[in-house]
C-alpha cells in the first residue's frame, strides 16, 4: 500500500490525502437515483459530450480532518433543505408567496453561504477539467483558504453569493449539474454560475450594487430569500436541451435529462 504524503490544500500540512468531492456527494443523489448517472458537460461553443460518471467529480485535496471540517456544513445544508430521505428539496412552502419568490426560515445562512464558499474554493483550485472556467487570482484563493480553515467567512459584499431556485415542469430540478461558467453582468461584475441541487448559484467576487445585497446569502443569518428561475428561462438549460434532442435523434443518446 502506499504511503505517499502529499500537501493538504487547506491546511498546508503534510498528509496522507483521500479523494474528495468539489461538489458534494449527496447533490449528484436525485442523478444516480434517476440512473443517468451522468450530466452535461459543455467544451466550447461547439462541442458537447458526456461523460459517464459514477460517483461525481472527486480529486485528492484534502487531509481527513479538514474534510471532516468540510462535511459538517455539508451535512448542516444536506438535512436542512433535503432532509435524510434525499426526495429532492425539502422546505416549507407556507413561505413560498406570489411574486415568484421563496423565503426559507429557519436555515442557518452563514454554513449555506460557507458550503458554497467552500465549494467555489474546491472548484478554483481543482484541476480537473469540469471546473476549469472556474479560476479565482491567487490572492482570492489565499482569502478564501484562510476564511474556511478559521470557519470565519468575509463580509457578504466580498464574495457575494446570489442563488435561484430553478423550477422545472412539476419540481425542482434537483437531478442537473451543468459544468460551472464565467460570465460578466452590464454592471462590470463578473461571476461564476454553478447549477446543482436545485439551485443556480452566482458566485462574485467584487463587490456589487447595493441593490442586490438583499439577495446576498449571509445576509439576514436565519432567512435566505431566493428567487425562482424557470428552467426554461436558463440560457444554458435551453441549449442543453436542444443539444440533447439532437443526439438523441441521432440515437447517441436515449434520454433527455431535464424534467
Ligand atoms: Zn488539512
Amino acid at each position: 500500500m502506499s504511503k505517499k504524503q502529499e500537501i493538504c490544500r487547506l491546511c498546508q500540512k503534510t498528509a496522507k490525502l483521500a479523494k474528495s468531492h468539489i461538489i458534494p456527494e449527496y447533490f449528484y443523489s436525485e442523478i444516480y437515483k434517476k440512473n443517468h448517472k451522468l450530466f452535461q458537460e459543455f467544451v466550447g461553443e461547439e462541442t458537447f459530450k458526456y461523460r459517464k460518471h459514477q460517483k461525481g467529480f472527486k480529486e485528492k485535496l484534502l487531509c481527513f480532518d479538514c474534510e471532516q471540517l468540510l462535511s459538517g456544513y455539508e451535512s448542516y445544508v444536506k438535512n436542512h433543505l433535503y432532509g435524510s430521505s434525499s426526495k429532492g428539496l425539502q422546505f416549507d412552502t407556507t413561505n413560498l408567496n406570489e411574486v415568484n419568490g421563496v423565503q426559507l426560515l429557519k436555515i442557518d445562512t452563514i454554513k449555506f453561504r460557507f458550503l458554497l464558499l467552500s465549494i467555489l474554493w474546491r472548484a478554483s483550485i481543482s484541476s480537473l477539467q469540469f471546473f476549469e472556467s472556474v479560476k479565482l487570482s491567487d490572492e482570492h484563493e489565499e482569502i478564501l483558504r484562510k476564511a474556511i480553515l478559521t470557519k470565519s467567512l468575509p463580509a457578504v459584499n466580498l464574495f457575494p453569493c446570489i442563488a435561484y431556485l430553478i423550477k422545472g415542469e412539476n419540481t425542482f430540478s434537483t437531478d442537473v449539474i451543468t459544468q460551472p461558467q464565467r460570465t460578466s453582468l452590464p454592471t462590470g461584475n463578473s461571476l461564476f454560475n454553478f447549477v446543482f441541487g436545485g439551485f443556480s448559484i452566482n458566485f462574485f467576487w467584487t463587490p456589487l450594487p447595493f441593490l442586490f445585497e438583499l439577495l446576498f446569502i449571509g445576509n439576514f443569518p436565519k432567512e435566505l430569500i431566493l428567487t425562482i428561475k424557470d428552467a426554461k428561462s436558463i440560457r444554458m438549460f435551453n441549449e442543453t436541451n436542444a443539444k440533447l434532442n439532437m443526439l438523441k435523434k441521432n440515437g447517441e443518446y436515449p434520454e433527455v435529462l431535464l424534467n
